[in-house]
């Protein structure tokens, strides 16, 4: 498969160029040439595959022949060494559980499997490359497990200081090895400006060999078909509909599904989920696109004022919006109501929710609601971070429910590593080059 960059059409690379380089040069999001399609068969008979083999037939096409099949299915392998259940919260309504992995967010995904490609394509590389990456929590955590001992690779995340959860901090910089953790005197928007003005600087580069590990990179979004094809696995013998509902903050997770949608899986409808960063709804309703600034929330994976995956989607759809409103909805929810509704599902259904769940469940109940759904609909909700991460933040009627995954225990125990620098690009390069 080739890519080509939003920017420009004509700028055409191969699939170790996309993961490798991460943007385009003009900094366009690289987008696959042409979109493959599911066979009949396959779909028909999905419930009969195993879940590594519904992964490889969804990725193969996007790879080509530029990873062998078996170093391939091993990658794949490697990435779904956890499950992904479909629970019952309410009636017909599912939580889709994408928490199960390391570092208990759904992100562990797009990082492990990014990982193991860019391991591969460095093989024969003796010059080590850098992984830069900026993180509001979640991210950073993911990549830098994913990533942990691949020869060739360090990895270098940046993180505003006092503005990530205890069990985020301790996920970022407890691991050591070819991981370092920048804890940055500033915002979340800061270390952003940081990375990005290291990936414009030609100096720097000349130093050391350079790569985002954002969502951006197709090898980080494209896994993400899989959580849609394995949950419609498990749904597809009790409901011929099912509708999900995607909490939001730089679109790559639903962009993903709505790919593996253009490719043939047969969902319904898809609801963006936001929290009041709502430019995306706000898009939905007028057509106009202003993103403003980030305001911070309880769901702050998803503090996202201009969310860089959007422009995919509306490639997806030739740019036209009444064709994509007939496959997506978009829907806003503040903080007063995505913590009433973590207590009140807690309440009535003993599922515990974390702030992003929440504001998914939300979603999915407003638009299940006004479309009037019937009992042949399954409404599924991506339950993308365990409750646990966001312990801190947690309403006080629920703080002492949430239970700790037995493999995250040990880490509160650990010693933090970080080296503190300045909100100031010239730090950044100082430590970049003397390091
Ligand atoms: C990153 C993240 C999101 C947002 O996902 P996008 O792909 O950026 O839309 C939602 N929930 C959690 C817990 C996350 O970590």
């Amino acid at each position: 498969m080739k890519y080509f960059s939003l920017q420009n059409k004509q700028h055409i690379v191969s699939f170790e160029d996309a993961v490798v380089q991460g943007l385009a040069p003009d900094k366009g999001l690289y987008f696959p040439e042409r979109i493959p399609a599911f066979e009949k068969d396959f779909l028909d008979n999905i419930e009969k595959h195993n879940d590594l083999d519904i992964a490889y037939t969804a990725i193969r096409s996007f790879v080509g022949d530029e990873i062998p099949e078996a170093t391939l299915r091993q990658i794949i392998a490697d990435t779904l060494s956890f499950p992904f259940p479909v629970q019952k919260v309410a009636g017909d309504i599912y939580a889709l559980e994408l928490f199960h992995g390391p570092t208990l967010a759904f992100k562990d995904v797009g990082a492990r499997f990014m990982a193991g490609c860019l391991g591969y394509f460095r093989r024969n590389d003796t010059r080590p490359v850098t992984v830069l990456v900026a993180t509001s929590g979640d991210t950073g955590g993911a990549v830098a497990h994913g990533f942990y001992n691949v020869p060739g690779v360090r990895v270098v995340i940046l993180y505003p200081s006092g503005k990530v959860s205890t069990l985020q901090e301790k996920q970022l910089t407890t691991l050591n090895g070819n991981i370092t953790a920048l804890e940055i005197a500033g915002t979340f928007d800061d270390c952003q400006r940081m990375v990005k003005t290291a990936f414009l600087d030609a100096e720097l580069q000349a130093h050391c060999l350079l790569t985002s590990a954002n969502s951006i990179n197709v090898a980080r979004w494209l896994p993400q078909m899989f959580y849609y094809l394995l949950a419609w696995k498990q749904l597809k013998t009790s409901y011929p509909n099912v509708v999900f509902s995607v909490p939001s903050g730089n679109f790559g997770n639903i962009c993903a599904g709505m790919m593996a949608a253009a490719m043939g899986l047969p969902v319904t409808h898809f609801v963006a989920s936001t929290n009041v960063n709502d430019t995306v709804p706000r898009f939905m309703q007028t057509g106009q696109y202003t993103p403003g600034q980030a305001t911070p929330t309880l769901s702050n994976a998803m503090d996202v004022a201009d969310p860089s995956n959007f422009v995919r989607i509306l490639e997806l759809f030739s740019n036209s919006l009444p064709a994509l409103k007939e496959k997506l909805t978009s829907i806003s929810f503040d903080d007063k109501a995505t913590a009433a509704t973590m207590e009140q599902v807690w309440k009535e259904h003993q599922y515990m929710l974390d702030p992003h769940g929440a504001v998914g469940y939300l979603g999915l109940q407003q638009y299940l609601q006004q479309t009037g759904a019937g009992n042949d609909t399954a409404g599924v909700f991506l339950e993308t971070a365990h409750p646990v991460k966001f312990a801190d933040t947690a309403p006080a009627s629920l703080q002492d429910k949430i239970v700790t995954p037995e493999r995250v225990q040990s880490l509160y125990a650990l010693e933090k590593k970080a080296v503190q620098l300045p909100n100031d690009y010239k730090a950044l390069k100082d430590w970049l080059t003397a390091n």
